[in-house]
């Protein structure tokens, strides 16, 4: 289908972050629920976001599973209503954006993506070299030692509740970082290293106001690695971003594809 351009950023502006791509080997990228939401997945924030529109939820989900885990495994196991927004994850497919960033990463200019999403999207496009900052819905994880499997793979049995750590004895529980629990230092870590090695900062579709996700690209610009920004809308970071691309990252990153293949081709 043939993208509006009324929906595209100017094509200088586009054709300056082709450029800078083409010419990095290292940049890493922070991505967010906009990422997926030509998906058909809803964003938390931002116009039309569920919170936007509910209000944000409760902010100790950790605390009341930590208070009593048998219980929360037992209510996964019972749903009583019909979640929109699980649905939308589990009928969702990744869109054109997600595959530009995996030809951007088979090109050796993403060395790695940071995202905030749950939905699995990136890996199934995909890409390989990724940290799920607030997991992935479809794994589990340890909380004692930090160990992660696809749910897929393990057998849950749902009369030995909650299910345990073979490695350490730890309590399981869904991979998605909950309100109000910790993220793994050792993802923490990843995201620092490779956010330290970057020559160029890309952020696409957040809101950049979730901490420590949000202190990645500030940590970049702290370092004078030059910011770029997808958006339809304007972010604390807009104003620092050399460039802060204005539209929805699934027509802008396969447009920014074909100017880099322009600049390849001119170039041999
Ligand atoms: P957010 O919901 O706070 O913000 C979404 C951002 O995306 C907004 O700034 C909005 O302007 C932008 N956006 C909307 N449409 C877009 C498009 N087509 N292209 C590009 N950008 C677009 O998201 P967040 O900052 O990622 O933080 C919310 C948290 O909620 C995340 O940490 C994540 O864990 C979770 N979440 C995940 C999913 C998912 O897995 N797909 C979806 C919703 C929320
Ligand atoms: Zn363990």
């Amino acid at each position: 289908m043939e993208t509006k351009q009324s929906e595209l950023p100017n094509l200088s502006e586009l054709k300056k972050v082709a450029e800078l791509l083409s010419r990095s080997q290292n940049t890493v990228v922070l991505a967010g629920a906009g990422m997926s939401k030509e998906s058909g997945i809803p964003t938390f924030r931002g116009e039309g976001g569920l919170w936007t529109i509910n209000g944000e939820p409760p902010l100790n989900q950790y605390e009341i599973f930590l208070d009593n885990p048998k219980q929360w495994w037992t209510e996964k196991f019972t749903p009583t209503n019909t979640d929109s927004f699980a649905t939308a994850l589990d009928q969702s497919k990744p869109n054109q954006g997600h595959y530009a960033l995996v030809q951007l990463e088979q090109l050796g200019i993403i060395s790695h993506l940071i995202t905030q999403n749950v939905d699995d999207l990136h890996r199934q496009a995909g890409q390989i070299s990724i940290t799920e900052i607030h997991g992935n819905r479809y794994w589990i994880r340890c909380i004692t030692c930090n160990s992660r499997w696809p749910k897929k793979s393990i057998t849950i049995q749902q009369d030995l509740l909650p299910p345990i750590c073979e490695l350490c004895n730890g309590i399981l529980k869904s991979d998605t970082v909950m309100f109000g629990e910790p993220i793994p230092p050792n993802l923490l870590e990843t995201c620092h290293s490779a956010t330290q090695k970057a020559d160029l900062f890309l952020t696409i579709g957040t809101s950049a106001i979730v901490y420590p996700a949000a202190q990645f690209p500030i940590m970049a610009l702290e370092k004078g690695i030059p910011l770029i920004e997808i958006n339809p809308e304007t972010t604390p970071l807009s104003e620092f971003a050399l460039i802060s691309l204005k539209g929805p990252s699934g027509k802008i990153l396969p447009e920014i594809i074909k100017l880099i293949s322009e600049i390849h081709t001119r170039k041999v």
